[in-house]
């Protein structure tokens, strides 16, 4: 019998996240006390500067229109005035700038703006997995990115073919980095700039997490880097740094060709963000970035208990400056899959198996401290019982 469901959809994985969800939901049934540090979003509530401004903006019936295709003024000048701020780097609002409804939709929609069926793109590996799976669903075929993982995950050029390097139409970079927490300073984008200038691949860097930083890190932007507008753009996101996952609001700046043909596919398919979120938004971007400091605090605060609880169990990773994850390597003994059904079994504690993020993935584990401080406390004791010794899957003596 013939399926309504395309070739394509069918040969989609299923989504990372959806099948722990179930996984979740079964052992919750069996009464099990399940501590998920496997989501990748922020359990803290949205600043309330921000939704008085919504409500505010809300009571206004002028905002229950359209917005225009390419987001609000308001908005992208508020884009614009972070980036001249956080970074000294001048975007123009209507040529340089474009609303997202949240950066995983534009990942999405960039990809059959900039290649073709049969065109291939490289992805990071490991990476966050909508960009190989968008990569997929345009019809692009994915070539992995290697990253060094002595050398805080920088991509390593020098690997890849000179048939890839000419077949390549884009390139996705993203630090800080999920799942790998690497965070890098402004040379890697140089590097990466003046590589893709060489064979003309279009670069989009994800910066979801360029605000969750410690220890006065501050991420660069790979706008920073001379003549990145030639060939790059950025996504960032109000999602994680301002914990506004749901309101689905995040911009993408830089190559305004990149960027019209960006607006030109979503203009066919949405019709950007609701008005008051999109104020709303702009609200967060012009503050003062008091309340951003504040979560960072309280994820240092959970990053500090958590490497000392892994210490404890003999896993040592060093401090990572960015993002709200921990990215480790598996006690030997383990593959990703197994250390993280042993630590389900043992702890109640979901930890993602870091196989899930692409192959080179495998022997890590990504751990997300995006839960109440309470329950991150209960984790880390569970997890400071592990005796690995004893449920190590020892080779036979
Ligand atoms: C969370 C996340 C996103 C998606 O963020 P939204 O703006 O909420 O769509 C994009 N990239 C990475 C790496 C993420 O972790």
């Amino acid at each position: 019998m013939s399926s309504f469901v395309s070739k394509r959809v069918q040969g989609l994985p299923p989504y990372l996240f959806s099948v722990i969800d179930e996984k979740k939901k079964r052992l919750q049934e069996e009464g099990v006390d399940v501590i998920d540090l496997g989501i990748g979003a922020p359990d803290l509530p949205t600043p309330n500067f921000i939704v008085d401004r919504l409500i505010k903006e809300l009571q206004d019936p002028s905002n229950f229109k359209y917005s225009g295709y390419a987001g609000c003024q308001e908005f992208r000048e508020a884009v614009a005035s972070f980036y001249k701020q956080q970074y000294e780097v001048d975007l123009d609002p209507t040529t340089e700038i474009l609303t997202l409804v949240g950066s995983k939709e534009g990942i999405a929609h960039v990809i059959p703006a900039m290649i073709d069926p049969g065109d291939a793109a490289l992805i990071p590996d490991p990476g966050y997995p909508v960009y190989r799976t968008a990569t997929y669903l345009a019809g692009g075929q994915c070539i992995d990115l290697p990253l060094d993982a002595q050398d805080h995950y920088r991509p390593i050029f020098s690997q890849l073919p000179p048939s890839v390097c000419e077949k390549a139409k884009l390139m996705f970079l993203n630090y800080p980095g999920n799942p790998t927490a690497a965070t890098v300073e402004l040379d890697v984008f140089e590097e990466a700039v003046a590589f893709a200038k060489k064979h003309q691949i279009g670069v989009i860097h994800d910066s979801a997490y360029g605000l969750v930083t410690f220890d006065q890190f501050k991420a660069p932007s790979i706008l920073q880097v001379e003549g990145a507008k030639e060939i790059a753009i950025e996504f960032g996101s109000l999602s994680k740094s301002f914990n506004m996952t749901g309101w689905r609001i995040g911009y993408a700046v830089g190559n305004s060709e990149i960027i019209r043909a960006l607006s030109n596919v979503k203009s066919n398919i949405d019709t950007s963000q609701f008005l008051p979120i999109q104020k709303a938004a702009a609200e967060a971007l012009t503050s003062d970035y008091h309340a951003v400091e504040q979560n960072n605090a309280i994820y240092n605060e959970r990053l500090e208990k958590m490497l000392e609880a892994l210490k404890s169990i003999g896993i040592h990773v060093e401090k990572p400056r960015g993002s709200f994850f921990i990215w480790a390597p598996v006690p030997s003994g383990f593959s990703s899959s197994q250390f993280a059904e042993m630590v389900l079994e043992e702890t109640g504690v979901i930890i993602t198996p870091g196989n899930s993020f692409g192959p080179s993935g495998e022997g890590y584990f990504r751990i997300s401290l995006s839960v109440p401080t309470e329950r991150l406390d209960e984790a880390v004791k569970r997890i400071k019982s592990l005796n690995l010794e004893v449920t190590k899957h020892a080779p036979n003596h």
